[in-house]
């Protein structure tokens, strides 16, 4: 067990494909990786503001035999790297292996991969945000006791009909990254 914490910090947890990079069918090469333009100012604004950032996402392209986990650790290798070439650096990555058929604990919009960085990062889930283009990325939020917002980019315009489904609405529905990044801050100033 590990000492306990004095210093938590929020943290906004991005999801991947479709949120920061273009989204490509089940990405099994880091050639095909393309980064939104509007990253770079959005993970400065919330590094500034005092989030940590976290990537999560759901690769059940590894369960279903698509693409190798190390072919999955060279793309993120990769995507570590175009971010520092925008002089970004981010604090983790953490992924879902699995697919809908698995018995896991990480695919979201389960928590596992939120709780394991909480714990890696000394984060406060209460005060964290989601973003991501699917339902499940906002609802993610929710689930760990924090909030969270669907961006348009992506898969984002076909999953608004599903948050009628969803007893949990999100925080925002917003075009991109970047203005997620506004709600957040201004939601998390009232707090
Ligand atoms: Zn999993």
């Amino acid at each position: 067990m590990k000492n306990k914490k004095e210093n938590l910090y929020p943290a906004v947890f991005l999801d991947r494909d479709g949120t920061i990079n273009h989204d490509k069918h089940y990405l099994s090469d880091e050639k095909d990786l393309k980064i939104y333009s509007f990253v770079k100012k959005s993970i400065l604004k919330l590094q500034k503001a005092g989030f940590k950032i976290v990537i999560v996402t759901n690769q059940s392209g590894i369960s279903r035999g698509f693409f190798s986990e190390n072919k999955l650790k060279k793309i993120h290798n990769k995507l570590i790297a175009l971010l520092k070439e925008q002089n970004i650096k981010i604090d983790g990555i953490y992924y879902c292996p699995h697919g809908p058929n698995d018995i896991c604990d990480c695919r979201k919009p389960k928590i596992g991969m939120a709780t394991k960085a909480a714990d890696d990062l000394n984060i406060d889930l209460k005060k964290s945000y989601t973003v991501g283009d699917s339902t499940r990325d906002y609802l993610l939020g929710y689930n760990f006791g924090g909030k969270g917002i669907l961006v348009l980019t992506g898969h984002g315009k076909k999953q608004v009909n599903k948050i009628a489904k969803e007893k949990q609405k999100p925080l925002a529905v917003v075009k991109n990254l970047y203005l997620a990044t506004e709600v957040i801050i201004n939601d998390h100033k009232k707090v």
